[in-house]
């Protein structure tokens, strides 16, 4: 149907789009579709998308401060509300990523850095503890990090008794490897949130790195009724939280926060000669890149800056709501004509 587009002879720009309108469009579906009821949904404001064209349109980038002052204030803006929404103390604070797996990357290797400093851990193999709800991404991403993932069987949130038994069965051996466990914050599919406030007590007792994959969830920390439900977030060393998913940005949108944004420095920042200007006294500022694993990044968040502040503060809490209130009207309907 579409036949050769990358030839020697441009098709042109008209033909390009009609392309994409007529066939390749099709092939797709739209996420925010109202009648899209699979996976996980995204619902991007118009003013959100619209940003986004005029960022992109301005070949701005996020990785460095010299270079991208204006646009990374804004973000920064909109992660000052984010933070306040976990409720993580001072001085914690976050970058935006792609998405929810590189942020999660980014969280892990921060912990796994900090635990190697210690020199008995240095050639050792970490190990990560999360439940079987976790995210396929955490298991993905330590094998990036060549870590080994050990699971907590849960049917429901997986409970600071049901950690602390498992890893009171692990060798004295195994549990010096151990860099991190990680609790959901939602779970993908049935939107089950851990115990996280037990977390991360048994976390600070054994000075175990506590990452919360909020991902999804996160953005009911926004919703009043549901806010309890996370209590324990703000112990957290790392939580991810994804705007792409329940904050209403376009892709590509995840964030990622650290209690101690220095820790994700030493782990992230790079050098390099081509970079050495970027710490001249001149350039001072906020590098975004010194806190995740990505150097250029488009400013995707300024449109998140931009929606919240057209949209207000004040009426944010409706959306969260309706997007609570809604799957729970669909399950009673379902279960009525049953
Ligand atoms: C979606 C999701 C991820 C992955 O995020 P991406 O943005 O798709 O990379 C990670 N964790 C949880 C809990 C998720 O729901």
């Amino acid at each position: 149907m579409v036949g050769e587009t990358v030839t020697d002879s441009r098709i042109g720009g008209e033909k390009a789009f009609e392309l994409f309108r007529q066939v390749l469009v099709k092939a797709t579906v739209p996420i925010d579709h109202p009648r899209h009821l699979a996976f996980v949904p995204a619902a991007p404001t118009r003013a959100a998308i619209l940003f986004d064209l005029v960022t992109s349109a301005s070949s701005i980038h996020g990785a460095y401060w010299m270079e991208g002052a204006g646009g990374i204030f804004c973000e920064n803006e909109a992660m000052k509300w984010l933070v306040s929404l976990t409720g993580m103390p001072e001085p914690a604070f976050g970058v935006f990523t792609s998405g929810g797996t590189a942020a999660n990357l980014s969280a892990i290797v921060t912990a796994r850095e900090k635990w190697r400093r210690d020199p008995k851990n240095i050639n050792q193999k970490g190990l990560l503890i999360t439940s079987i709800g976790a995210h396929s991404s955490i298991k993905a991403m330590a094998k990036v990090i060549d870590a080994d993932v050990l699971l907590v069987e849960s049917e429901d949130a997986m409970t600071q008794q049901a950690l602390g038994r498992f890893y009171g069965n692990l060798s004295t051996t195994e549990q010096e490897r151990v860099f991190a466990i990680v609790g959901t914050g939602g779970t993908t599919n049935a939107g089950i949130i851990d115990d996280l406030d037990g977390i991360a007590d048994f976390c600070i007792t054994h000075k175990i790195w506590f990452h919360v994959d909020a991902a999804y969830g996160g953005g009911a920390l926004a919703s009043k009724t549901v806010r309890h439900l996370f209590k324990g977030i703000e112990k957290a060393d790392s939580v991810t939280i994804d705007p792409h998913k329940w904050l209403f940005s376009p892709y590509d949108c995840g964030a990622v926060i650290y209690k101690n944004p220095e820790e994700a420095k030493e782990a992230h920042a790079q050098e390099g000669s081509y970079l050495e200007i970027f710490k001249d006294e001149g350039a001072f500022g906020f590098n975004p890149s010194d806190y995740q694993i990505q150097l250029t990044e488009g400013l995707g968040v300024f449109h998140y800056g931009f929606l919240w502040r057209h949209t207000g503060l004040k009426n944010m809490n409706g959306p969260w709501n309706r997007g609570y209130n809604w799957p729970k009207w669909l399950g009673s309907s379902l279960r009525k004509t049953h």
